[in-house]
């Protein structure tokens, strides 16, 4: 077992406003890949945080260092967790490139991929990946009351 691996983490909580703005700015770096940080409490997404990429690729992506950084203590200020990270994939599916596994360093939260292949449709997914080894997690989208 990797130590600090949170055991509640069956997937994300996403409310539906904030995946408009995560999909919104996937399509924005297209054709490009976009990324960020997305934080909240056991899953629930509460911030979304887009960076800049700095691969400037469309077949993968690096957030910018410096970004990261400030984002991370944001969301300790903010007494938030690093739910997950997100990036797009503007022409492959929604599943974990062999390079989004070996970049895989913050084991305890998720990897969020917004796969634009299907322009009208995006697919939305999420994966933990800890040595390697990927596992797929429930994205559940709160609609609005
Ligand atoms: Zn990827």
């Amino acid at each position: 077992m990797f130590a600090g691996v949170k055991e509640d983490l069956a997937g994300l909580e996403i409310p539906q406003d904030l995946m408009n703005r995560i999909i919104a700015h996937a399509r924005q770096e297209y054709p490009l890949e976009g990324c960020g940080i997305l934080a909240g409490k056991g899953g629930r997404i509460i911030q979304f945080y887009p960076t800049g990429n700095t691969e400037k690729s469309s077949s993968c992506y690096l957030m910018e260092p410096e970004e990261q950084v400030r984002v991370f203590q944001e969301i300790e200020k903010e007494g938030l967790e690093l739910s997950a990270i997100y990036h797009s994939h503007p022409h492959t599916t929604a599943f974990p490139s062999q390079r989004d596994v070996d970049y895989a360093f913050y084991p305890d939260s998720l990897l969020l991929i917004i796969s634009l292949m299907e322009k009208t449709v995006p697919q939305i997914r999420a994966f933990q990946i800890v040595k390697g080894k990927i596992e797929k997690k429930r994205v559940k989208i709160l609609e609005e009351k």
